[in-house]
């Protein structure tokens, strides 16, 4: 009983950059395809893996993709999916295959026991789909007419699909010249009953960009600012509210600590230097400035990089003024700031037992974390 894996991965992949296949980018440390390539490498079950590829790849797979002595010498494919299916199987008639799986190269993130289940039901079916239910309403269109499709009676379709080797092979003959998106699709033009296995949610197809899954970053940040020594009716401002105190704080900006050390946990999760280098305290225009400022081009920066910002924690510490009272009005004027919900913004304060500079009652320092999916 022989059992191939055939990795579709002959793909210009234009929708997701115009220079480099998407199957040949980075994703964890490694290319999306040798991710791909590595599900069916770690099932016991699979015999060989063969991956079908543009002929103007060659290069890259040759110097990206890691050799291994279950993969197969590579074959080229044709200018459609169905083609580049069709020839991958033809390629694999010397070896008799009994079973073969077919699965597009921009679905890296394959489990092993969707590999074993689905050999597993090859032996009752010709051929099994792999199959996750459609949330979204779908609907028909065709000229003005619309129709609204009963989801419960939809599925949407993954890979890898399982055949039983001699069945698919005949389908794509019999099939030459059409042109489907899916192997399954063949069977059921030719009347097969097919088996269905349930799919994974992780089992994503990279489209687009932005079908990357995000990783976790975090940036921390840390800030300390002096009060000024002459006491009076003065005021500090901390995360952008302003809170009785008898002595101001001496500062270039206006001295929001807690946003200066918030902004260097936005930049720090996305490594982008500190406040300094973006508004250096030498440059005259940020003199009294608002921190809010600082706050939304870090915020900014994110959004750039089409990170997400998931939430922030901040501790201030002080002997005095209580922050206590001004807890929510800060945590309230952040999220206002970064544009996020409160419930994404913590705010504590505590003191230091009357020990150190804060102790002292010197000055105000303040700890920031800031997660950011990118
Ligand atoms: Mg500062």
């Amino acid at each position: 009983m022989t059992t191939i894996a055939l990795i579709l991965a002959a793909g210009h992949g234009s929708r997701f950059d115009k220079m480099t296949p998407k199957q040949y980018h980075q994703l964890d440390g490694d290319i999306i395809l040798n991710t791909a390539i590595s599900s069916f490498i770690k099932s016991e079950k699979i015999d060989y893996v063969q991956v079908v590829i543009a002929e103007d790849h060659v290069d890259l797979y040759n110097a990206l993709v890691k050799k291994h002595n279950k993969l197969l010498p590579v074959c080229f494919g044709g200018t459609t999916r169905q083609e580049s299916s069709y020839l991958g199987l033809q390629q694999l008639q010397p070896l008799f295959p009994n079973k073969v799986l077919i699965h597009d190269a921009a679905r890296p993130c394959l489990e092993l026991d969707i590999i074993s289940c689905m050999i597993e039901k090859l032996d009752r079916y010709k051929a099994v789909d792999l199959t996750v239910p459609v949330t979204d309403t779908v609907k028909f269109k065709e000229g003005n007419n619309i129709i609204t499709l009963p989801r419960d009676q939809l599925y949407a379709t993954q890979t890898p699909q399982g055949f039983d080797y001699k069945t698919i092979l005949s389908a794509h003959q019999n099939a030459l010249g059409s042109s489907a998106t899916d192997d399954i699709t063949l069977l059921l033009d030719q009347g097969y009953e097919i088996g269905l296995l349930e799919g994974s949610v992780y089992n994503n197809k990279i489209t687009y960009q932005g079908d990357l899954p995000k990783k976790m970053r975090i940036g921390n940040g840390f800030d300390v600012h002096k009060f000024a020594s002459d006491a009076g009716d003065h005021f500090v401002i901390l995360g952008g509210v302003k809170i009785p105190h008898a002595y101001k704080i001496l500062a270039h900006s206006d001295g929001d600590v807690a946003l200066h050390a918030l902004t260097d946990a936005v930049l720090g999760a996305i490594a982008e230097g500190d406040i300094g280098d973006h508004f250096p305290a030498t440059d005259a225009q940020w003199s009294n400035v608002d921190s809010a400022v600082f706050l939304r081009h870090a915020c900014n920066l994110v959004k750039q990089k089409g990170g997400i910002i998931s939430n922030v924690d901040l501790t201030i510490v002080c002997q005095k003024p209580n922050i206590s009272p001004y807890k929510v009005s800060i945590q309230n004027s952040i999220a206002t700031i970064m544009n996020l919900s409160s419930s994404q913004i913590s705010v504590k304060a505590t003191t230091t037992e009357g020990l150190g500079f804060t102790g002292r009652e010197e000055g105000i320092a303040v700890y920031a974390a800031c997660l950011v999916n990118l």
